[in-house]
């Protein structure tokens, strides 16, 4: 590949979603990985974990994209790519032993909570949900002083679609103590913003879906550790339970990769500007972003990221007179009219894309109740943020005053 780990680390991240996951640099390479569609490998003698022999145990295909993301996180291993996000938490889950305690944000992806949920059900691990942004509430679940001690601390942060922030430092230290193993969901902030390896945890988790490869083209997901022990772990379940990404989609993502970088850049600053202006909207009645100077998680988000990315979340406040019919709306029902009456912005689930989204949360059946039937939320993309705002200004407008 083109870059060493000691290269990478002296490089910023801006060039390593560029140089990283290359072919050699010798005459007639090509310069971007081939996409290689092969069920099988040649060969004869011994096969194990890590070894090419099959389609399933490995593709070179997945290979430069999984260095190039190790080397964005800080880890001193490549990652491993998963068919989605959801197949990468199955496979950090199965880090927890039989009977052991997961101790998980109450506003985790709502997916990550329904397979947690589903599990502790079936008795195979007891689930202790907790406000990830009230530390003394997680450090009493992780070793309380008349139960068992947690086998896994799960953070997200910020959380989806919540926006908490957990001090992600204090808690993996606490966890640590406590004897658990720390996953961190960084698909919100990306390696970019947010490095929660170098903050402590053992394992980092995206839905590479989302930023990773940024177009809305492709479900994929992807776990990162700097620990042998725990890669090979999840390598072997991966291999077992067969959650392995298809080999074009790999290539779509690092291709995706290669931008991430003027992406994200674009996208914050537009979230912030956005931010802004919707916090002094009359329709708006609250609004999450950890990089508004008012918000709960502002001060924790600025010690441990470098940006507050590019989601965002409103509750829409009710309407007394809608203006010609006089009508009166709840703040969902504001919230579902002001989103059909965009134009620019796309009604659709996800985030992370190149293009903006939006969308009332509770229309899932699987959110929690806790989540507000009147938040939206938006995904900001790298549209002209003038235009983004003059939609989101026209369909405000249209609730009346
Ligand atoms: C989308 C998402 C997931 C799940 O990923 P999929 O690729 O949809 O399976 C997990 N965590 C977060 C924070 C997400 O936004």
């Amino acid at each position: 590949m083109s870059l060493s780990e000691q290269q990478a680390a002296s490089l910023s991240a801006e060039t390593v979603v560029v140089a990283a996951g290359r072919p050699p640099r010798e005459r007639d390479e090509p310069v971007n990985p081939p996409l290689v569609l092969s069920s099988t490998y040649f060969g004869t003698g011994p096969l194990g974990d890590g070894d090419r022999g099959y389609g399933r145990y490995s593709n070179p295909t997945w290979d430069p994209f999984e260095e190039a993301l190790g080397q964005l996180e800080g880890a001193e291993l490549p990652g491993l790519l998963y068919a989605s996000g959801l197949a990468a938490v199955s496979s950090a889950l199965s880090l927890v032993p039989a009977g052991g305690v997961l101790v998980m944000p109450s506003h985790s992806y709502a997916g990550s909570l329904v397979m947690a949920t589903e599990l502790a059900a079936k008795g195979f691990l007891e689930l202790r949900t907790v406000d990830i942004a009230d530390t003394d509430a997680v450090l009493a679940q992780l070793a309380p002083a008349d139960g068992r001690p947690a086998s896994m601390l799960w953070l997200e942060s910020p959380t989806n679609p919540m926006l908490g922030v957990a001090d992600i430092r204090a808690l993996t230290a606490a966890a640590h103590q406590a004897g658990a193993v720390v996953v961190t969901d960084n698909t919100f902030s990306t390696p970019l913003v947010q490095q929660p390896l170098t903050l402590g945890s053992d394992v980092v988790l995206h839905s590479v879906t989302k930023y990773l490869s940024g177009h809305s083209d492709v479900v994929l997901g992807a776990l990162v550790t700097s620990d042998a022990g725990l890669r090979a772990s999840l390598l072997h379940h991966r291999t077992i339970h067969g959650g392995i990404a298809g080999p074009f989609e790999a290539w779509l993502a690092l291709r995706g990769l290669r931008t991430l970088a003027l992406r994200v850049e674009r996208s914050q600053a537009s979230a912030a500007v956005l931010a802004e202006r919707l916090s002094t909207h009359p329709r708006v009645g609250s609004i999450r972003f950890p990089g508004l100077a008012s918000d709960p998680g502002h001060e924790r988000a600025k010690s441990q990221m470098k940006g507050f990315g590019s989601v965002l979340c409103i509750e829409m406040a009710p309407v007394a007179g809608v203006s010609g019919s006089g009508e009166s709306l709840s703040g969902a029902d504001a919230a579902d009219r002001m989103i059909r009456a965009l134009k620019l912005w796309l009604p659709a689930t996800s985030l992370g894309g190149v293009e903006s989204l939006i969308e009332r949360r509770r229309r899932h059946a699987a959110e929690p109740a806790s989540v507000p039937d009147n938040l939206v939320r938006l995904s900001v993309g790298i549209e002209n943020v003038e235009d983004l705002w003059a939609d989101l200004e026209q369909a405000l407008a249209g609730l009346g005053r």
